[in-house]
């Protein structure tokens, strides 16, 4: 019998030692069809499929629970029997057999109410195998029955024949030699080429040993071998040889036995393999028994011992005692020989124990799984009752609740469309709030930004008037700064509102593009010179013919910079920067200007606000000059309407760097005709310029102004050189 429990064990080490790095790559490929799954089944077909494919009892565990918690709640006995079986696996792992059993049974009631034949093959087969490793060889057999039937039935002979040696081997456990033959017969015609026929070739050897038919035996040994052979498997050699060795020595033939053993002991020299060492030299220190060499049969038992130290349960432990005590014996040294026959009747008592409380459990067993049979029909039919009151009360419940639904779908219509209402109301006043809010905050800027430079107006006019000061080239420029400061600000304010209404149109006229922009950077040197900031221009020397709107150029160029120099303290620097590249095709241009500071920089969360109106970032200069947040609004709505776009990079404390790509048709070079590049010769907007033409008493001119004190200046302008008429309308 032992002899059995060993081939179930190599047969377990076939089953488990697979190639990793395939499945690996398996799992991987499978993950990857999950992604992409088109419904609920083969989702969880896949899951399913992963689980089978990780070899491991916690993922098992992880994925079982998963599928089984799907499918109780979906009342889907697939994936219920898909979780069952890989819990099943998992517990088959920890080698809680009972257990692993248990989800098994579960697995196949599910995926046989599912119709699902192949899955239940394998399920049947991994019960039958617990079934046999817990000792319930009746139950297996029967397990093992109905996976043969089913695999038939499905054409899979490969899996049939599985079944057939399985039934062979529970066969054999309980002794019923005669009837195990067949179904190892089975086996060896169905199951595939590389199947273990040499573990089967075993079996059958086994059972013709027993029943006292030595050639046969003889025969199949020799078979199991030469499969083993074959397949060039180290431990399956080893283990062939060992059983070989073994028949011979119970033949009583000790060379040949000797020759056996000896094999396999020298292919498992140096594996300590736990699994068949004990058997082998057990079987080894009986051949130096036979031929009477206790010393030689001492050592080979004590290496068994060696290899049992950690478990004194193996059935080799008393038997191996048994050796020494016959050893010692006839060593005449009666103490030790007492020793070792104590040992081994304490081993042997143990066994019978065990032997019983194993065929107790196998009772119990057996009645538990009618007890579950009877519950899972009892189950059933409630659930087929419970169906029929069902499908009533279904019919009666549809009615009504078809009408409550239609009412609860009107109220809650209706009920939507008023809170509906209330959200768009309420949305509503806030927005109004907010404009209200800005549009003070707005005035409150604005105003401040008014009154600065017009007090500076007013209270240096005022000493000129009483004659308290008298003027100097200084307080002019103050004068005129903050006189030019007004007239920017309310022309900016003009160009937003144009913007809005779409009335502030570009006006592109060829020009010289370097040259614009360094007389733009021009009016700025004086503000550098007094902010001792270091202010470099890099523009082409060569010009740069392009046509464009000098006005807004000029606005989105001087905004940046004013913005520089003022985020900027004394000592920092500023640049100004024109790149000219190719544009999408030959007739065109993308000006890339660039203006960089050292200044305060901002912060990364006010960076996306800044270009929003009337926006002021909260760290300031602390003695710069007040900003109306308009400024960066603007210059972004200009470049937009290039057809452009502007960018910003910032730190806090290491500077700020603003890009504005403007995509620009090429022009021709001109020279004679005044272009965009130069300073027109017009009046700017809103100045009044006399133009100075020579002095003629004849000539008349009419001045028509509704603004008293502009006729009265204008004419004062005038009156010199020319005779001056006046009418308010
Ligand atoms: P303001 O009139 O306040 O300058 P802008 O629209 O021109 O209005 O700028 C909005 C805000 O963006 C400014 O208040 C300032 O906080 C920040 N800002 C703009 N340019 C710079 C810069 N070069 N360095 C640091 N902060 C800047």
């Amino acid at each position: 019998m032992n002899k059995t429990a060993c081939i179930l064990c190599l047969l377990f080490l076939c089953l488990s030692v697979r190639p990793c790095v395939a499945q690996t790559n398996k799992v991987d490929s499978l993950r990857a069809l999950l992604s992409s799954a088109p419904d609920r089944p083969t989702r969880l077909r896949l899951v399913f499929r992963i689980g089978k494919n990780l070899h491991h009892a916690d993922s098992l565990d992880l994925y079982g629970k998963r599928l089984l918690d799907e499918g109780r709640k979906h009342r889907e006995p697939l994936a219920a029997g898909y979780g069952e079986r890989l819990l099943g696996d998992a517990d088959f792992y920890r080698l809680r057999y009972e257990s692993a059993f248990g989800h098994y049974f579960r697995a196949d009631s599910a995926f046989k109410a599912a119709g699902e034949g192949p899955e239940r093959l394998t399920v049947l087969s991994n019960g039958a195998y617990a079934l046999m490793l817990l000792g319930r060889y009746g139950d297996a057999i029967e397990w093992a029955s109905t996976q043969m039937e089913l695999s038939e039935s499905l054409g899979d002979t490969d899996n049939a024949g599985q079944a057939a040696r399985s039934i062979g081997d529970c066969l054999l456990k309980q002794k019923k030699f005669r009837e195990a033959l067949p179904y190892f017969y089975k086996s060896l015609a169905w199951e595939k080429q590389n199947n273990p026929q040499d573990l089967c070739c075993i079996q059958l050897a086994i059972a013709y040993e027993h029943l006292q038919m030595p050639d046969s035996a003889r025969y199949f040994y020799e078979k199991s071998l030469q499969h083993a052979q074959q397949l060039d498997i180290p431990y399956r050699i080893a283990s062939a040889h060992q059983y070989y060795g073994m028949f011979f020595l119970n033949q009583n033939a000790l060379d040949e036995a000797e020759k056996h053993l000896l094999a396999a002991e020298d292919l498992l020299k140096n594996k300590q393999d736990k699994l068949s060492g004990p058997g082998l030299y057990k079987g080894l220190s009986d051949l130096e028994l036979r031929r009477n060499r206790p010393e030689a049969a001492i050592k080979w038992a004590q290496k068994a011992l060696d290899m049992m130290q950690h478990n004194h349960q193996a059935k080799y432990w008393g038997p191996v005692h048994a050796n020494l005590y016959q050893a010692y014996a006839a060593l005449g040294q009666p103490e030790k020989a007492l020793q070792h026959a104590l040992v081994w009747k304490a081993a042997a008592d143990s066994l019978a124990a065990a032997d019983n409380a194993r065929k107790v459990a196998e009772v119990e067993a057996r009645f538990k799984t009618r007890e579950q049979e009877a519950v899972i029909a009892r189950q059933e039919l409630e659930l087929a009752r419970q169906r029929g009151y069902l499908l009533f009360g279904l019919l009666a419940i549809a009615l009504t609740g078809a009408l409550a639904y239609f009412f609860w779908m009107r109220t809650r219509a209706k009920k939507r469309e008023a809170e509906y209402r209330a959200a768009l109301h309420e949305a509503e006043t806030r927005r109004l709030k907010e404009l209200d809010r800005v549009k003070s905050t707005f005035f409150a800027n604005i105003s401040h930004e008014f009154r600065t430079p017009l007090s500076l107006l007013i209270s240096p006019l005022r000493e000129l008037e009483t004659g308290a000061r008298t003027g100097n080239a200084k307080m002019y420029a103050i004068m005129r700064r903050n006189a030019e400061r007004l007239l920017q600000l309310v022309n900016q304010l003009l160009d937003l509102s144009r913007l809005e209404n779409g009335r502030l149109q570009l006006e592109p006229r060829p020009g010289n593009l370097s040259a614009a922009l360094r007389s733009i950077a021009g009016s700025f040197e004086s503000l550098a010179d007094r902010k001792l900031i270091h202010f470099d221009v890099f523009v082409p020397k060569a010009p740069v013919w392009a046509a464009f709107d000098r006005d807004k150029l000029e606005k989105i160029a001087s905004n940046l910079l004013s913005n520089a120099f003022k985020f900027t303290p004394e000592e920092g620097s500023v640049t100004l920067q024109l790149k000219p590249e190719p544009g999408p095709d030959e007739t065109s241009l993308l000006a890339v200007i660039r203006v960089d500071d050292t200044g305060i920089g901002i912060s990364s969360d006010q960076l996306p606000q800044i270009f929003e109106r009337f926006y002021q970032a909260d760290q300031q200069m602390p003695d710069a000059p007040g900003g109306s947040g308009i400024g960066l609004a603007l210059t972004k709505e200009l470049v937009q309407l290039h057809g452009g776009r502007i960018e910003v990079e910032s730190e806090e404390r290491q500077g700020s760097r603003f890009i504005v790509y403007l995509p620009l048709q090429l022009a021709a070079a001109e020279s004679d005709q005044p272009t965009a590049g130069e300073p027109e010769p017009l009046a700017a907007e809103n100045t009044v310029v006399a133009t100075p033409a020579a002095p003629s008493p004849e000539a008349s001119v009419l001045v028509v102004e509704d603004n008293a004190d502009l006729q009265d200046y204008i004419a004062g302008l005038l009156e010199p050189r020319y005779r001056v008429f006046r009418a308010a309308d």
